[in-house]
């Protein structure tokens, strides 16, 4: 397996891009270790496709140059870059049977039948799909195809890595769990470096070990998911992941307190900003303590979801969002207090101190 660097890459699909709004990439510039799981999430159109593109060489970028394990592959076609793709409408041989599929990459590259053997019953075996190994795959359902795929990419253990393009898209809900996990648990056991692209933010989390977030043709944000909610580097982060999304409210530094209309907040540090930024508070609905105590809010509106409550309300002329537990009580009178370690402060909408 190796690691990746993605080294100032840019991409216009155009011929002669006018401006920075015709790059569908603007400037990727980072380093994916050996072995990691890194999942590119954001909303469509952000360029997610088109940078797994570059990395398997369907796409060539307009600049910049890709490497892996230090050796420049940007000029290299798929084929010589030694990677595995699954893609979300499964590519599986029809007219083969399940064992024949998964066993073709490995026989493809002359590795002995006796280890071929091994090799796939073990994926057989992980993917659910014993009773089907002597079926041809015709026929199949797309869950059952899309394991075959996604079986084809894990039985080569040569590869640089894996990429997956929404891979799940397909799969119904509950195979999608037991996929989720079982791809979860091969990548503890095989440690390859998986690149997953989706932009559904639950499979991102719960996959990934560092989750890329794009936004405009840039990454935003590399982070475990802890390090997103807690801090998100962007007001974009904060909002796309987490749901309901990260309360961004316009504020007014004054030292170590923050102004948002008529309200005053103590923070637990000075943010240093440059004078007349356009300042913006970042804080989670989950961070917000509703009770009798605090700063004046007034409520909505209360969706029961269940194991907990989302309060809708008015705070200083604008909408925020509330967690409260299943059980939590909503007073006659409601007020807000803000925990000061949960607060994040943006100038231009990235955080203070972030980049
Ligand atoms: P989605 O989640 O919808 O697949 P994405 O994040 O993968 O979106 P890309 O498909 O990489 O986004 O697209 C990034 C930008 O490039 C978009 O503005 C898109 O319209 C544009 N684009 C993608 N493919 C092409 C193409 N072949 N020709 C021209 N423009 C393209």
């Amino acid at each position: 397996m190796a690691r990746i660097d993605l080294e100032h890459i840019r991409h216009a699909y155009g011929e002669k891009p006018k401006s920075e709004a015709d790059y569908a990439l603007k400037e990727v510039h980072h380093q994916w270790n050996d072995g990691g799981a890194y999942a590119l999430l954001g909303p469509s159109g952000c360029g997610k496709t088109t940078l797994l593109n570059i990395i398997s060489g369907l796409l060539q970028p307009s600049e910049g140059r890709i490497l892996f394990d230090g050796k420049d592959v940007t000029n290299l076609p798929t084929q010589a870059r030694n990677i595995a793709q699954v893609f979300q409408f499964p590519v599986v041989y029809d007219t083969m049977t399940v064992y024949d599929n998964l066993a073709f990459p490995l026989r493809n590259r002359g590795v002995p039948e006796a280890e071929i053997d091994r090799r796939v019953r073990e994926i057989i075996e992980m993917t659910d799909l014993g009773g089907w190994a002597r079926r041809k795959a015709r026929g199949l359902t797309a869950d059952q195809k899309q394991k075959i795929s996604l079986g084809r990419g894990l039985v080569r253990n040569d590869v640089n890595a894996i990429l997956f393009d929404e891979p799940l898209t397909v799969i119904d809900p509950h195979m999608k769990w037991q996929l989720r996990s079982q791809l979860k648990k091969l990548h503890r056991q095989f440690g390859f470096t998986m690149v997953y692209v989706t932009h559904d933010q639950t499979e991102a989390l719960t996959f990934a070990d560092k989750v890329v977030v794009m936004y405009d043709g840039q990454i935003v944000q590399i982070g475990t998911p802890a390090e997103l909610f807690e801090r998100p580097s962007h007001t974009f982060v904060g909002y796309f992941i987490g749901s309901p999304g990260m309360n961004v409210l316009p504020a007014a530094i004054d030292g170590d307190r923050v102004r948002i209309g008529e309200e005053t907040i103590g923070l637990d540090h000075a943010p240093k900003i440059a004078a007349g930024a356009r300042t913006e508070l970042g804080i989670r609905p989950e961070f917000v303590r509703l009770g009798r105590e605090g700063m004046p809010v007034s409520i909505r509106k209360v969706e029961d979801i269940g194991r907990q409550k989302i309060v809708r309300a008015d705070f200083a002329g604008k909408p925020i969002a509330i967690v409260v537990p299943e059980d939590g009580e909503i007073p006659a009178e409601p007020r807000v207090a803000f925990d000061p370690a949960a607060i994040n402060i943006y100038a231009d909408s990235w955080r203070v101190g972030s980049k």
